[in-house]
């Protein structure tokens, strides 16, 4: 089978990692978490960490001198040899045309973009209940909640609310993507990239949706 390349767009909290992680347990794609990954260097206070943190907690974008060489890196990587989904990147239109540079000098391409559509006012009951595990499993009090009160599935750990998920950093974020990331919507329409969600609907049935999307971009890749 062929490799798949996938980006997945959509404001904060429409449900890219949820949906990210299901994608990629059942299918052999190498998920890159831009947030995750990035939290992960702010936990450790590398230097990257160090220089991200300000960012990430006023609900900014990490400038992209320090995000793209970061997640070309990953794409370029033995793991994303047979596809990849992206998760969180590209977020600047600078951004997706570092991806393109990257992907034409080793002759991939990009298969598909999925927008994720929520609108802003539900994006904000969304993130207020988000809770995620230490290894960024995602839950949701309301809609998605643990099988144990505040505790992973998986490893029983406890849960975390994250800093920028406070009413105030989530207006932010939210006029941040309005203003530098939705750009790249039209971006991807015009390439034939671009394949739209309705993120209002239930964790599963979004599920269904993305799933039988991307079955059909792997048989068209296979012809
Ligand atoms: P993103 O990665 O786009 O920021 P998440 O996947 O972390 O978004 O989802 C944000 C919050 O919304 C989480 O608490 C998640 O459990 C919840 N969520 C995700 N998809 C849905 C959905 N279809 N319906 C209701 N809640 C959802
Ligand atoms: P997320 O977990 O995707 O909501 O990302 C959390 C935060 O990480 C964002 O609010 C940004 O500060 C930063 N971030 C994530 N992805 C990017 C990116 N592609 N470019 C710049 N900053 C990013």
């Amino acid at each position: 089978m062929t490799e798949l390349n996938l980006i997945l767009l959509g404001p904060p909290g429409a449900g890219k990692g949820t949906q990210g992680e299901r994608l990629t347990s059942a299918q052999p794609l190498e998920y890159v978490v831009t947030g995750e990954i990035l939290r992960a260097a702010v936990r450790e206070r590398s230097e990257l960490g160090l220089k991200a943190k300000g960012f990430m907690d006023a609900g900014e974008l990490v400038p992209d001198e320090l995000v793209i060489d970061l997640i070309l890196e990953r794409v370029r990587g033995e793991a994303a040899s047979d596809g990849f989904v992206l998760d969180g990147f590209p977020r600047t239109i600078a951004q997706g045309e570092a991806l393109d540079a990257a992907l034409a000098q080793l002759g991939r391409d990009l298969n598909g973009a999925l927008l994720i559509e929520v609108p802003d006012e539900e994006i904000v009951r969304r993130l207020s209940g988000r809770r995620v595990s230490q290894s960024g499993r995602v839950y949701h009090v309301e809609f998605d909640p643990p099988k144990v009160e505040g505790k992973d599935d998986v490893d029983g750990t406890d849960l975390i609310q994250r800093d920028d998920d406070k009413p105030d950093t989530i207006r932010k974020r939210l006029s941040v993507y309005h203003a530098q990331t939705a750009p790249l919507i039209g971006y991807y329409e015009e390439r034939g990239l671009l394949h739209r969600f309705d993120g209002t609907l239930g964790v599963d049935e979004v599920a269904d949706h993305v799933a039988k999307t991307v079955s059909t971009l792997r048989l068209e890749d296979d012809v």
